[in-house]
């Protein structure tokens, strides 16, 4: 049965591979439990033959990827199977002979913008995104009126088996905050183009833009962001205000006296308050507007 004992063996010594790890310190909003295992790849080869290993070790027990938790909700009883974290192993950025950026799943997207601006290129709007491109590929994240897609050439994407493939920008159809088209599995990382920008023009603009933002969202708090998508030709943060919600609290979740369309974690909340403040949100627009919020962020 133990086939590869050895291989985890040899993970478990190294500590990539452990057991019970907490994910609250790993996520922005600072909630839920446990992963029953956490693993760390030490890049992509090693991440292909700890997934092949699992699959054949656990039956294809549960597989989640990590990011910087900035879009995710942890249930409070904590994630069964393996939680992989991008961050440290899958880091790898680097421009192309033939100009095309090469971003790994867990580069930082504020690392992405500072190298696009640093070549004089215009990815500068991932600035706006507390999160990897990991995170950016599969969510579409745009900030400051650009989108990640915008920008993608191929992605390199991961199966549960731990084969990679490369999955063009014809095959996929982008959308708000999703993308169709990906191969079941997760990223690995992304080739990008983008076209010529003046750097210290680049670097201005982020600036008064990052600026703006902090006048008009809670940032120093524990959030997820926009909590919901904007439906169309409304902004989901007015339409909480408007049934008078902004402010309400549930247990230690609070939607933020600043910008309604963000849940903060004000005082040790769970995931079960949080969505039941959500719920509550959703109920309220819906009866007394007629319009449906649906989530942004993902619950595992
Ligand atoms: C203060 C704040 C402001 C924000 N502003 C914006 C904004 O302006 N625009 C915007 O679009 N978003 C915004 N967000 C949301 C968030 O930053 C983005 O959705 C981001 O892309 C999530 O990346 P992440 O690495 O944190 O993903 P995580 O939260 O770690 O994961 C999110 C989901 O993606 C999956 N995932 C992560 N990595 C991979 C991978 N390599 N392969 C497959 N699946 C993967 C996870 O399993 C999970 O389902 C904001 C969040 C915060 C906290």
């Amino acid at each position: 049965m133990l086939k590869h004992v050895n291989a985890f063996e040899s993970w478990i010594a190294t500590q990539q591979l452990q057991q019970v790890v907490s994910l609250k310190g790993l996520n922005t909003w600072h909630i839920g439990g446990t992963a029953e295992y956490f693993f760390r790849p030490n890049g992509v080869a090693d991440l292909s033959h700890f997934l092949a290993c699992w699959q054949e070790q656990t039956q294809e027990k549960p597989v989640h990827f990590l990011g910087l938790g900035s879009n995710l909700l942890i249930p409070d009883a904590g994630v069964p199977g393996v939680v992989v974290s991008t961050l440290k192993g899958l880091t790898e950025l680097k421009q192309l002979d033939d100009g095309l950026i090469y971003a790994g799943a867990g580069v930082p997207c504020a690392k992405l913008a500072k190298f696009c601006v640093k070549l004089g290129l215009n990815g500068g709007f991932f600035a706006g995104i507390p999160g990897t491109v990991g995170g950016a590929l599969v969510m579409n994240a745009g900030a400051f009126g650009g989108e990640t897609w915008q920008h993608v050439v191929r992605v390199e994407q991961i199966s549960a088996s731990g084969q990679l493939t490369d999955r063009k920008r014809e095959d996929c159809q982008p959308a708000y905050r999703k993308v169709g088209g990906l191969l079941p599995g997760w990223v690995t990382g992304g080739y990008f183009r983008f076209e010529a920008m003046d750097s210290q023009d680049a670097q201005q603009t982020i600036k008064k833009l990052l600026a703006q933002r902090q006048q008009t969202q809670p940032i120093g708090t524990f959030n997820c962001g926009s909590v919901f998508t904007n439906p169309p030709n409304q902004h989901a943060g007015k339409l909480i205000e408007s049934v008078g919600l902004k402010g309400k609290q549930i247990g230690g979740a609070m939607i933020s006296p600043k910008h309604a369309n963000f849940i903060i974690n004000a005082d040790n909340a769970s995931a079960e308050q949080v969505l039941t403040l959500v719920d509550l949100i959703q109920t309220q627009v819906l009866a007394q507007t007629g319009i449906v919020l649906q989530p942004e962020f993902k619950i595992w």
